[in-house]
């Protein structure tokens, strides 16, 4: 049986929480009224190296462990680096976990991603579809790294009765986003491109691959809503999708950014760059089951996180 509690009762440990998902954590723990969080930046604590990972979460002593932290990046970052993006995974999810273990934490969510599922998997893309098939060679390190993470907690749970769970969101954006070009996801990536392209009144932007693959995209804080109510409803070995249950071709995501951000030049496409996976519509019907829906529409979202750019990045 789950054990049920309030959130002003606990102290929570968010690892990442300075990221895009892990900041949105934090802010809805806060609304929630959480008795306490914790965080350390990435230059106080280097979660890959074990010895300084445990000493952190032991001294820290929290209820609950959410694991947001996580080498993440594109298409182009995750295809360039996958020695890095395989290796640092699984060592930080491995060393959090391994910590939270010895010090007998039973609540624990451990976040992935919607790149877990085989390429050619039947959309939309239900839990059950795991390690059915090949992956998707543009991001197949990371993709190791978080199957092999949700295996892990499947195994302490097995083997140890822990009330351990992982949830696996789609393709997600929102305030805090990463901007940079190299290394972004698409929508970032569009706002920036078509920003700087309206500033610097450019006739035309270039943006990568055909732009018919087609993704959803989740605002950040929808998925932190998320999060929270798993960790009190939910408690299977199985993992659980969070998504929007809607997902378009990056041809119309490119004019959607492009209208919001206000360029009127023209799109150009370099098929050269990949593609990458067709189509990743996750199945939420599990998750719905449990009466989370999202709530922030799409052109809101990218409307605020355009302002957040402007206010932080631009
Ligand atoms: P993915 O969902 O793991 O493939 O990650 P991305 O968000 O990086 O890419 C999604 C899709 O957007 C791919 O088909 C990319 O080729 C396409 N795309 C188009 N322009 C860009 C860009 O400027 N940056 C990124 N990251 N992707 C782009």
């Amino acid at each position: 049986m789950l054990p049920e509690f309030a959130w002003g009762d606990v102290k929570v440990y968010v690892a990442g929480h300075n990221g895009l998902v892990g900041s949105a954590i934090v802010r809805a723990l806060k609304t929630a009224g959480v008795g306490e969080v914790i965080g350390y930046r990435s230059s106080e604590l280097d979660l890959r190296d074990r010895e300084a990972t445990f000493t952190a979460i032991s001294e820290a002593k929290p209820d609950i462990v959410i694991d947001a932290a996580a080498k993440v990046g594109g298409i182009m970052a995750n295809s360039t680096y996958p020695v890095e993006f395989l290796r640092d995974n699984v060592l930080i999810q491995t060393n959090i976990m391994d910590a939270a273990h010895a010090i007998d934490i039973d609540r624990l969510l451990f976040l992935g991603s919607s790149c877990i599922y085989p390429r050619a998997a039947t959309q939309p893309i239900r839990e059950s579809s795991l390690m059915t098939g090949p992956l998707e060679p543009t991001n197949q390190a990371y993709a190791m790294a978080k199957i092999s993470g949700i295996f892990y907690i499947e195994a302490h749970r097995t083997e140890y009765d822990r009330h351990w769970i992982s949830a696996m969101p789609t393709n997600l954006y929102g305030p805090g986003d990463n901007f940079d070009l190299e290394t972004s996801h698409v929508l970032p990536a569009f706002i920036r491109r078509f920003h700087e392209a309206k500033v610097s009144g450019a006739p035309s932007v270039t943006v990568w691959g055909t732009g018919s693959p087609r993704r959803e995209f989740l605002h950040v804080d929808d998925l932190a809503a998320a999060c929270l109510m798993l960790l009190q409803k939910y408690d299977s070995h199985e993992t659980i999708n969070v998504g929007l249950g809607d997902d378009m071709p990056i041809k119309e995501l490119a004019e959607t950014v492009a209208a919001a951000v206000g360029y009127e030049g023209t799109i150009q496409w370099d098929s050269s760059k990949p593609d990458g996976m067709p189509r990743k519509l996750l199945d939420t019907s599990r998750i719905n089951d449990l009466g989370w829906f999202p709530q922030i529409s799409l052109a809101d979202g990218i409307a605020s996180t355009y302002q957040w750019y402007l206010a932080n990045n631009a």
